[in-house]
């Protein structure tokens, strides 16, 4: 992504991606035939707890030039981070901005985590992750961290470290999984190996550290069945939450160009019913233990290379699926929950098939 478009997208309003596990706190937690990562917060807190995004201007080595300079292939920096985050503001100004924001829009929040949201968290000396959360933590409304990183930015010091503050405050880590196969983790040009990941996971969970992770569904060369696998391999691990992402082709991305160059070699994203449809099953398979924090994730439609493969758009599908309505936050959820009581009553009355 060119730096303008970055900073056009940055710039241009406050949500660049439609969140869409909001929702699963509208939806009663018993009827939930999936444990959400907002009960399971609910229960730990005793009420509804917000995250905060922060940008605290760290970068990545797949963009510094450690490891490269443009990053993995579907990355688009900024595009992901709200507006009221920009590093212009310190971290407690950013903080202060995004309980304003979240008290007007989410009144039921009475408790914030710093969410350590932009490029890898833990990239930078010691010294300089204990002055940036502890700004953080020292804010009077903040009850703990949500570190996210890449699994190779992880070492026994700052895991450590992380582990100490934990005695005090909530403090979990979340990972960029993306993949558990070696030969998509090439492809995307990631810079780390699966093994990796399993390494940072387990080093964190060892520590008495809530881990969460982040898997994108529909990268180039997966196949359904080894998308599938990817529940099996995930709940294996001590992994307490997961956030679900189907691939979008971005603009200004590498993916993009590689797309344009041969549209073969990129599989078309995915049909809001073919979504539906994999991450019922992905999840049938997926330990019952593993909260889960979002289904699916969406950058409005100007921002991606495809925008006629929008879910937000209109269209024949959206008129089947959403009875000619547009696709609003809550809908993925519940249209994955209908699809899954629904599987489950067929189930119980005698089918024998236990797919819709
Ligand atoms: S590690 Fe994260 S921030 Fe860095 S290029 Fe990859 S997706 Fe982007």
């Amino acid at each position: 992504m060119t730096y303008s478009l970055c900073r056009a997208i940055f710039l241009s309003g406050w949500s660049y991606v439609y969140n869409m596990d909001d929702s699963q706190n509208s939806l009663s937690g018993s009827a939930m035939p999936y444990l959400t990562l907002a009960e399971v917060m609910r229960r730990r807190f005793g009420c509804r707890v917000q995250k905060l995004s922060v940008d605290a201007g760290f970068t990545c080595p797949n963009r510094d030039g450690t490891l490269g300079h443009t990053g993995c292939i579907f990355c688009a920096g900024e595009a992901f981070v709200p507006s009221y985050c920009r590093m212009a503001g310190s971290i407690t100004r950013q903080i202060d901005e995004g309980i304003r924001f979240h008290q007007w829009r989410y009144r039921k929040a009475t408790k914030y985590l710093a969410y350590f949201q932009s490029y890898s968290n833990t990239y930078a000396p010691l010294e300089v992750l204990k002055a940036r959360y502890g700004e953080a933590l020292a804010h009077p409304q903040v009850s703990g961290i949500v570190v996210g990183t890449r699994p190779d930015c992880v070492d026994d010091g700052k895991l450590d470290y992380l582990a100490s503050l934990a005695n005090e405050h909530y403090v979990a880590v979340e990972y960029g999984i993306e993949s558990c196969y070696d030969k998509t983790l090439r492809l995307i040009r990631r810079g780390h190996d699966f093994a990796c990941t399993e390494r940072a996971i387990r080093a964190t969970a060892d520590r008495g550290l809530p881990v969460g992770g982040h898997l994108i569904l529909g990268l180039p060369g997966e196949s359904r069945e080894e998308m599938l696998a990817e529940a099996d391999i995930l709940s294996s691990l001590p992994l307490d939450s997961l956030k679900l992402h189907q691939l979008q082709i971005l603009r200004g991305t590498e993916l993009e160009r590689q797309w344009r160059e041969d549209p073969a070699s990129v599989p078309p994203p995915f049909t809001l019913e073919e979504y539906i449809d994999l991450v019922c099953e992905f999840l049938r398979r997926l330990r019952p233990t593993i909260a889960i924090e979002r289904l699916a994730g969406e950058v409005p439609p100007r921002y991606q290379a495809t925008p006629d493969r929008s879910w937000r758009r209109p269209s024949k599908e959206s008129t089947r699926t959403l009875g000619g309505a547009l696709l609003r936050n809550e809908d993925i959820p519940r249209l994955v929950v209908a699809r899954l009581q629904a599987s489950s009553a067929a189930m119980g009355s005698g089918s024998s098939s236990p797919k819709e």
